[in-house]
């Protein structure tokens, strides 16, 4: 497979199917991917370590974010949300509350009117400083793949304690200021079938969701090579018939293909 590392602190501004012109901030070092998860789908590859020693520094990576967003303001470039992203999971920087706090700061400063958002795989909101700091950015993207313990595990593979009912517990601390994102796929991975669009899979998912009530749902597929390779993207119909199952019950459900 061909894997995709981002090369610097900050990346972009691309246009995000999910989020609109985005300027990505990559906490993770640039040559190699550090995550709690070791998910069968990423696009980043296998997951190279948790060993956070190799991250910049909270300094370093607000000197490299003003940099940028005065370079963008000079230019008249348009920003809707500054994410983060990368290289593998943010909230296990030690320094993420405060590097948050600046990028609320920088935002206010240069791009008032841009969100802030960051993708997370949810590993370390058991934190409450985790927490905190993401119920103060505008869009806390928290990664829900199965509400099945087993199905979790195959598709995340988590490298160190994370249970799918603490996880939905932990969920549910953020009174619905969170929004909840889930990849739908089938394939085989170590001669076993993985599916987590079964009758059974999406109750389970349902019902945690009319648990955790999120302000938001997004639900994708894939979309670029994965280091599993017998990993198969759902169609957009079955994505739509999933998601149509949540809006039934009134939840908000945004649909990438
Ligand atoms: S949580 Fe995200 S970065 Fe980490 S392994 Fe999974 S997809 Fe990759």
């Amino acid at each position: 497979m061909s894997t995709f590392l981002f090369d610097s602190i900050i990346f972009g501004p691309v246009q995000s199917r999910r989020l609109g012109v985005s300027l990505g901030v990559n906490l993770p070092p640039a040559d190699s991917k550090i995550c709690s998860f070791n998910c069968i789908y990423c696009e980043c590859g296998w997951t190279a370590s948790m060993n956070v020693s190799r991250f910049p520094k909270r300094e370093q990576v607000r000197q490299a974010l003003e940099q940028k967003l005065q370079a963008m303001r000079q230019a008249n470039e348009p920003l809707d949300v500054i994410t983060f992203a990368g290289n593998g999971e943010p909230t296990i920087h030690p320094d993420f509350a405060n590097i948050i706090d600046d990028t609320l700061e920088l935002r206010t400063a240069h791009f008032p009117n841009a969100r802030v958002a960051v993708l997370s795989n949810a590993t370390m909101i058991f934190r409450p400083e985790v927490r905190e700091a993401l119920k103060r950015v505008d869009q806390n993207i928290l990664k829900l793949d199965s509400a099945v313990e087993s199905t979790m595990r195959q598709l995340d593979q988590p490298l160190m304690r994370h249970t799918v009912e603490e996880l939905i517990d932990n969920l549910c601390l953020f009174d619905g200021q969170l929004i909840v994102q889930t990849i739908f796929l089938r394939g085989n991975v170590n001669g076993q079938t993985i599916d987590n669009t079964t009758h059974q899979e999406v109750q389970a998912w349902i019902d945690a969701l009319k648990r955790i009530q999120p302000q938001q749902v997004m639900v994708y597929t894939i979309a670029r090579d994965t280091p599993v390779e017998e990993l198969r993207k759902i169609t957009i119909d079955e994505l739509e018939t999933i998601a149509n199952k949540a809006r039934a019950l009134g939840f908000d459900v945004q649909v990438s293909g």
